[in-house]
Order: C-alpha cells, then sequence, then structure tokens
C-alpha cells in the first residue's frame, strides 16, 4: 500500500487502484478482504491506495466546513452549488482535494464495505457526497455514459448479514439487483464509471470458517482478471432526448423497439416488465446489450 505523493513520479506510471474502505476494526472479515485485494493487486503490478475511512477518522457530513473562504450565498446555504464554485477556485477543504486526487489517478475504485441499511455506512456515503462533487464528478452534460469517468471502472465489494436467498425476487429482503441500482446506476455510473459486477459476500458471521476461506480464496482469483472484465449494462444517454423539454424520456422510436421485448432494458428502466435478470450484478451477453445509436 503505497501514500500518495505528488512528487513521486514513478510510481505516476504505474497503474493504479484505490480501495475506499469502510470497516472499524482490523480484525473483521471485510479488513481481510481489503488485504486480499492490496496483496493481489500489489502482486500484478498496480499501485494500490487504500482511503481507510475509519482510521482517517473521514467526515461524513457535507457542510460549509468543505469550502474555505467565503460563500456565494451566506443566506440560503446550498451545498451543491457552493462546492461547485469552490472547486472550480481551488477552494475545497484538504480532505476532499486529496481524495479527489486519488480519483484521478485510479484506473479502477474498489469500494470494500459492510452492507448497511442496503447502502453503504454513512462514512462511506458521506466519502461519495463530498469527494463526487458537481463539477469535478458530473455535470448535466456530462453524465452516465458521457460521464466524467468514463474512462474509469468502478466496483462493489461487500458483505452482507442476511443470505443469498433472503435477497432473491422471492426472499424476504427482495431482489439485490434493486437494491444495488441507487449505488451502481444513480451514484457511480451516474458519474460516468464503468462498473465492474458486486462482489458480494453473504453472511460471513454465519458461515463455518472453512467457507470464509473459500470466499477469500474466490476473492483471490476473480481479482487475477478483474480489470479485463466487461462492466454491467446501464441504459446509454443516446436513448434518450436529453431535453428539458423532452423530459429526459426514453425516445418514441426506442420505446416501440422496446415494446417487443420480453424483459425491461435495466432494473431501473423496467418499462412495466419484467426485470432483466441479474442485471446489477452480472455481466449481460454482448447480444442483450442495449444498442447507442
Ligand atoms: C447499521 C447496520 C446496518 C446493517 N444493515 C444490513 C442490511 O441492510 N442488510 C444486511 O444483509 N446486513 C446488514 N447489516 C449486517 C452487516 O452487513 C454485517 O454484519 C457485515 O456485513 C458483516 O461483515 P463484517 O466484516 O463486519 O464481519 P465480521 O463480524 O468482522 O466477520 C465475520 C467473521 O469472519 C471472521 N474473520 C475475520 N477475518 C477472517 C479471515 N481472515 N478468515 C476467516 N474468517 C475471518 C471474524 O472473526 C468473524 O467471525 C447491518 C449491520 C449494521 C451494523
Amino acid at each position: 500500500m503505497v501514500q500518495t505523493d505528488p512528487e513521486d513520479t514513478h510510481s505516476m506510471a504505474q497503474k493504479t487502484v484505490l480501495i475506499v474502505y469502510a470497516h472499524q476494526s482490523p480484525c473483521s472479515f471485510n479488513s481481510a478482504l481489503k488485504d486480499v485485494a492490496v496483496e493481489e493487486l500489489e502482486e500484478q503490478g498496480y499501485r494500490v491506495i487504500v482511503s481507510d475511512l475509519y482510521a482517517m477518522d473521514f467526515r461524513a457530513n457535507a457542510t460549509r466546513e468543505d469550502i474555505i473562504g467565503e460563500l456565494k450565498n451566506p443566506h440560503l446555504f446550498q451545498y451543491g452549488e457552493e462546492t461547485l464554485h469552490a472547486w472550480m477556485e481551488h477552494r475545497l477543504s484538504d480532505d476532499i482535494v486529496a481524495e479527489q486526487r486519488k480519483v484521478e489517478e485510479a484506473e479502477l475504485i474498489i469500494f470494500q464495505f459492510p452492507l448497511y441499511w442496503f447502502s453503504v455506512p454513512a462514512i462511506m456515503k458521506g466519502w461519495m457526497d463530498r469527494v463526487l462533487t458537481q463539477g469535478f464528478a458530473f455535470s448535466l452534460e456530462k453524465m452516465y455514459n458521457y460521464g466524467i469517468f468514463k474512462d474509469k471502472k468502478a466496483m462493489l465489494s461487500f458483505t452482507t448479514g442476511a443470505t443469498q436467498t433472503m435477497f432473491s425476487p422471492e426472499g424476504i429482503n427482495g431482489d439485490i439487483n434493486v437494491a444495488l441500482w441507487p449505488l451502481q446506476n444513480g451514484t457511480l455510473h451516474f458519474c460516468g464509471f464503468q462498473i465492474l459486477a458486486p462482489q458480494i459476500f453473504w453472511s460471513p458471521a454465519f458461515c463455518p470458517d472453512m467457507v470464509r476461506t473459500a470466499m477469500l480464496d474466490g476473492w483471490r482469483a476473480r481479482l487475477k482478471g478483474l480489470l479485463k472484465e466487461k462492466p454491467l449494462t446501464f441504459a446509454p444517454c443516446e436513448l434518450f432526448d436529453l431535453s428539458f423539454q423532452g423530459g429526459f424520456l426514453l425516445r418514441p422510436d426506442v420505446k416501440k423497439e422496446l415494446n417487443s421485448q420480453p424483459y425491461g432494458l435495466t432494473t431501473g428502466h423496467h418499462l412495466g416488465k419484467p426485470l432483466p435478470p441479474d442485471n446489477q450484478i452480472k455481466t449481460q451477453p454482448d447480444e442483450s446489450r442495449p444498442k447507442a445509436e
């Protein structure tokens, strides 16, 4: 694991992976998963940076403290507007800038965390809120497959309390594909990232040690080919009328063409049809990917 060093031109030439990691304990299973990723990726020659959010005491709440100097509108504090200006004028707080530099350097970002309330822990949500600021990570012109980070990859690697069947379409928690849509589409792909299939470790606290060892081995094996994997399928912007007048809706010709398909386009764009199976957890075959024309 390396620290970011602006003078280190040798390491800048190396391909970089950033692991944004959220667990309080170095004895946790999440910590073991993070260590496996660092070890395996370094063995492959990658430069690996870890943002250990609890160890860094990373602040989760998006506040006025994130802006250095005067506010544009002190009467009505609007975080998005103020951070956009602060980003343009190099007035974002040092902790945000340090993370933004890591994002710029990384070819792949792995988010390693225990699932909290169907989502990331608050400290990691805070990282997303504060680091992925407007201007730096997105704009209305640059989103989804036109997004600022379209040449980078991101993935979720997480543990659960629940079992896999509990997160199936018939299980008590409902379909994991639905649970993952906001994070994978709404946050990461919105900023342009190509999303690699998530790595899910089901219920490690309730498994025998042997099973956990097999999980760690499986993760190590996947990491060997991770950066060559095809990303998940999302709906490309070309399928939509990208204007306020057109409501950012699917184009009528596209909608007509999709009428004959048995499934919706993606988990979110289901069009009232059955969800495309495993859309948020498995790479789809090329022929079933929506074409951007
Ligand atoms: C606020 C909150 C909200 C939550 N919401 C959800 C939710 O919405 N859905 C859901 O499914 N779950 C939820 N959970 C449960 C949570 O996701 C799990 O508790 C968590 O994922 C377990 O991961 P861990 O790393 O903390 O496990 P740990 O408890 O750290 O580890 C599990 C076991 O692995 C062992 N271990 C550690 N290292 C190794 C190693 N190298 N090799 C083998 N074994 C090892 C540990 O000793 C332990 O026995 C929630 C929990 C909290 C606190």
